[in-house]
């Protein structure tokens, strides 16, 4: 489908409909809210066998993932309405004024919170449903009682559009202001910078590149008010597995590892970049079976062929680097739609610690080993990361100094610790965080996925000796 920028004017229409309806959805009730979301769940699932064909035709992702993430799309729609029906967005704190001087004695103060306003939400190619049109970013703001204007991702622009255009007939249909949810367009990044520099445009959510992340932060830095840019970016989700855990079911880790890492072509922010070892035997072997499974791999095409030139210019950027050997090297660079096949490399942890370039993501199939001497060198190469979605720890279950010392540096550095499994795969639930310390995410301190989601979108805001009335109103704004 050729995809048409939207104009200046175009966008601007889109804004200030948003802007229009923002006080009437911030004021709205948990009912209504909770129609609307379960209304835009039952549309997905409705249009099914219509909507997972074209995502499959725009992103090669096939339909068993692409209906699973249909099915978590609308789960999550769902469970913000069942949060919103629960109070969350209403939660307040009631503080009655106490006699007397301060600082023991004050004024009664009710702390609200207050929906932002219009949200600009820019989807990401690699999830077409739950990081797109109608994803978490979308059910979060929604919930929380903020207006949505979708940047549709050119790469699944026919879904993007079919997807909108569902969203906007449950808006209609269920006698809302057509401002709360609208749809801006466009393969130049002219459009999503004049959608972040709009004036009535209140916070920015963003899931994609650390590179277009980075430049959409700035912009929303500069502006003459600037917003909140809570941005999901890249991350290379490091693996530390302890000798005494690989010794004991390395075969069955390896299978399992390199699974995720092939796991739609690697094209997840979760998917393990780096996998961290101590000089051990069991460590050597488990390299050999990770290897083995990863050359026996055979990925399906990229998303589109930007991502195949990058993960291209990724790898042999690996290769360039002295000290990283291949164990499994990459084939020939792309032409087009064809697959990559998977890639492993080694390094030890003095020269990952020391190469920047290398703590950088490479989106796609492929896995760079890290040798460690010991657990203060691992330590210090998940330091050297600085900041990712996901650490895990394989081998950390008892309590000892090495244990503390990997859990500690772990937390230190991700917004998630597993102690099992692989980091592919996020929960929506209530304890999930998805977010880490830069570069993995500009808001550390908040998640993209799971209910807590919808705090991102609510300022606090102290009522002090407010009136009765709007006391009444427990926590709803007016
Ligand atoms: P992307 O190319 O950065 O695209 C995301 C959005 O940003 C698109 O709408 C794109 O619009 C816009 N954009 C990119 N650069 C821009 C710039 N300089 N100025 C203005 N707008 C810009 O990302 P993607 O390729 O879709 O997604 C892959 C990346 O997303 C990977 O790095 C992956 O790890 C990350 N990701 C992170 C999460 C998470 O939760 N942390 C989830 C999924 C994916 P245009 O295409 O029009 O430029």
């Amino acid at each position: 489908m050729n995809l048409t920028d939207h104009t200046s004017a175009q966008i601007d229409a889109t804004v200030a409909a948003a802007a229009a309806a923002a006080d009437t959805w911030a004021a709205s009730s948990a009912a209504t809210r909770a129609a609307l979301l379960r209304g835009l769940a039952e549309a997905l699932e409705a249009a099914r066998d219509t909507l997972v064909p074209l995502a499959d035709r725009e992103s090669h992702l096939g339909p068993a993932r692409l209906n699973g993430e249909l099915d978590r799309t609308a789960f999550q729609l769902r469970g913000f309405a069942t949060r919103v029906e629960a109070g969350d967005p209403f939660a307040h704190t009631d503080d009655p004024a106490v006699a007397g001087a301060p600082p023991a004695g004050h004024p009664a103060l009710l702390r609200v919170r207050q929906p932002l306003g219009p949200v600009a939400m820019f989807s990401a190619s690699n999830f077409p449903f739950a990081f797109s049109v109608l994803g978490g970013d979308t059910a979060s703001a929604l919930a929380a009682g903020c207006p949505v204007i979708v940047k549709g991702h050119p790469a699944h622009p026919a879904l993007t559009r079919a997807t909108a255009a569902l969203a906007a007939g449950v808006v209609q249909a269920q006698g809302l202001p057509a401002g709360v949810f609208g749809l801006v367009e466009g393969a130049a990044v002219a459009v999503g910078v004049h959608l972040v520099q709009h004036p009535a445009i209140a916070a920015v959510a963003f899931t994609g590149s650390f590179r277009g992340g980075a430049a959409l932060q700035a912009v929303a830095n500069a502006r003459p008010r600037p917003i909140p840019f809570f941005g999901e970016l890249g991350s290379i989700n490091p693996v530390v597995a302890r000798p005494a855990v690989l010794a004991a079911q390395g075969p069955a880790l390896a299978t399992t590892l390199a699974g995720s890492i092939t796991l739609s072509c690697g094209q997840f922010c979760t998917s393990p970049g780096v996998i961290v070892l101590l000089d051990d035997p069991a460590s050597d072997r488990f390299v050999d079976a990770l290897a083995a499974a990863l050359g026996d791999a055979r990925p399906h095409a990229m998303l589109t062929p930007g991502m195949r030139a990058n993960f291209d210019a990724g790898v042999a950027r690996w290769a360039a680097t002295p000290g990283v050997q291949w164990r499994v090297a990459p084939g020939a660079p792309g032409t087009g739609g064809d697959a990559p096949t998977p890639a492993l490399a080694v390094t030890t942890a003095a020269t990952f610690i020391a190469t920047p370039a290398l703590h950088d993501e490479v989106f796609g199939p492929a896995a760079l080993v890290v040798r460690a001497a010991s657990t203060d060198e691992a330590a210090a190469v998940l330091q050297a990361i600085g900041g990712s979605l996901t650490v895990t720890l394989w081998g950390a279950d008892t309590d000892d100094a090495d244990s503390r010392a990997l859990v500690r540096a772990a937390m230190q550095t991700a917004g998630r610790v597993l102690f099992s499994g692989v980091p592919t795969g996020v929960a929506v639930t209530a304890g999930q965080q998805h977010g880490g310390p830069w570069p993995s995410s500009t808001r550390a301190e908040t998640t993209s996925v799971g209910w807590a989601a919808m705090d991102r979108f609510l300022r606090p805001v102290a009522l002090q000796d407010a009136p009765a009335w709007l006391q009444g109103l427990g926590g709803q704004p007016c």
